[in-house]
């Protein structure tokens, strides 16, 4: 294959930076193209639920390290609108950027429940994806006002953690128990118990919340109740962005689809939470956006002789006094194994195994070497 010269990276968060280190670290000396709609500089998103909206970290906390080092042409501001295949063209507003080699790397927007047919009235929803969101959500967390989150996953409960930190009183509406089908049964109900002793009411409504108007207010129905509060934050998952990608001709439901090295044409390749490898639930994820940033590079010069993509599932959460660790998918039903720790100080590393082959491991308010937690999970 001819290695290209002009390489487009679009979303400038950080399976784009990645990308654009590895190319770099590679060799690859010709240009580098940034386009990202944001215009603030690139942040990590996982301190927008905990300590950036608690207010314990500033933008400079979460800021990802600049770029200069790296010789690259930054568009920011600017949203890619469309992508011309034939011509090797992404498509600005008014204008247009050629390429010989494109990384896509834009990500996901917060789904809201107008997605899920829970907003009739297309009410205006608070959701939490980016900075600007966090800061709005963070002057919302007020000392004893009332807050309903909906949705019980990973980042529906960090946010109920911050807000019960804040003062607040806190109702999440989750449609099973708390982050059930990232954790299992077990540790779901370790979480709840934390949860409630943290004062957060919890309640399943398994066909979902409906928004209503109440004044000029908004109020929740869910399971035959009506929850009334100061503030609701919608937080029922994520979708890829590939609107932009809507006339490429590429195969975009439910995300990107990537072969084994993170390509998805000869000359296209993409990364992070914009993707879904081939045949695989999607793991948006820290750890899947930074491994496919670089697998994505390494294929983009190296095609067919770039090491494939090994996805390895790993996340962490911080809610309540717990601090997570999580490696493997599809934690299973049964009782874990404890490997190490004491549940009275609230410590553990478990792992579960399914016909005798660990599936997953999980460490409770430990250090680990992620290394030494995918090797429990049974994660080569
Ligand atoms: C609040 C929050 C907390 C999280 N906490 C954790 C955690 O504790 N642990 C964990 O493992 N993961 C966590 N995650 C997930 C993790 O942050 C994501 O997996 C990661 O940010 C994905 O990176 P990305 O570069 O693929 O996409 P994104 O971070 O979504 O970035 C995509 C970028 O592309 C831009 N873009 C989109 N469309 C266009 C376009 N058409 N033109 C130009 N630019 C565009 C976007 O504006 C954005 O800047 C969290 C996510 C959120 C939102």
């Amino acid at each position: 294959m001819t290695a290209p010269r002009r390489i487009v990276i679009v979303g400038t968060s950080i399976a784009g930076i990645t990308a654009a280190e590895e190319l770099r670290a590679d060799g690859f000396d010709g240009t580098i193209t940034l386009i990202g709609d944001e215009t603030e500089q690139p942040y990590s998103k996982p301190p927008l639920s905990k300590a950036f909206l608690a207010g314990s970290e500033t933008d400079d906390d979460i800021r990802l390290p600049d770029l200069d080092h790296l010789d690259i042409d930054l568009i920011a501001g600017v949203a890619a609108h469309g992508l011309d295949r034939d011509r090797r063209r992404v498509l600005l507003d008014g204008d247009e950027v050629p390429y010989d080699g494109l990384v896509i790397a834009t990500g996901a927007r917060a789904a809201t429940l107008r997605d899920w047919g829970g907003n009739p009235d297309g009410l205006d929803e608070t959701v939490l994806r980016t900075a600007d969101d966090a800061r709005a959500l963070r002057a919302l967390l007020v000392d004893g006002h009332r807050l309903t989150v909906v949705g019980g996953g990973v980042l529906g409960m960090e946010i109920a953690s911050t807000a019960a930190s804040a003062g607040m009183d806190v109702t999440v509406i989750g449609t099973t128990a708390p982050m059930l089908s990232a954790l299992g049964p077990y540790v779901s109900q370790l979480i709840l118990d934390r949860a409630l002793d943290a004062g957060v009411i919890y309640s399943v409504a398994s066909k979902g919340a409906v928004l209503e108007a109440a004044g000029g207010r908004t109020r929740v129905r869910a399971g035959g109740e009506t929850i009334e509060s100061d503030a609701v934050v919608t937080a029922v998952g994520c979708v890829p962005n590939v609107a932009w990608l809507r006339d490429s001709g590429l195969s975009v439901s439910p995300g990107l689809i990537v072969d084994e090295r993170c390509r998805v044409a000869s000359d296209i390749v993409a990364a992070g939470d914009v993707v879904s490898l081939q045949g695989r639930a999607r793991t948006p994820h820290w750890s899947s956006a930074l491994g496919q940033g670089r697998s994505a590079a390494a294929a983009l010069l190296r095609g067919d002789e770039a090491e494939p993509y090994v996805a390895r599932p790993y996340f962490w959460t911080h809610q309540f006094d717990l601090s997570l660790k999580v490696a493997g998918e599809g934690i299973p039903d049964h009782e874990p194994e404890l490997l190490d720790g004491d549940l009275a100080d609230l410590t553990a590393l478990w792992r579960w195994s399914t016909d005798g082959s660990p599936v997953a491991a999980v460490a409770l308010n430990r250090h680990i070497p992620i290394s030494r937690l995918h090797a429990h999970a049974g994660q080569a």
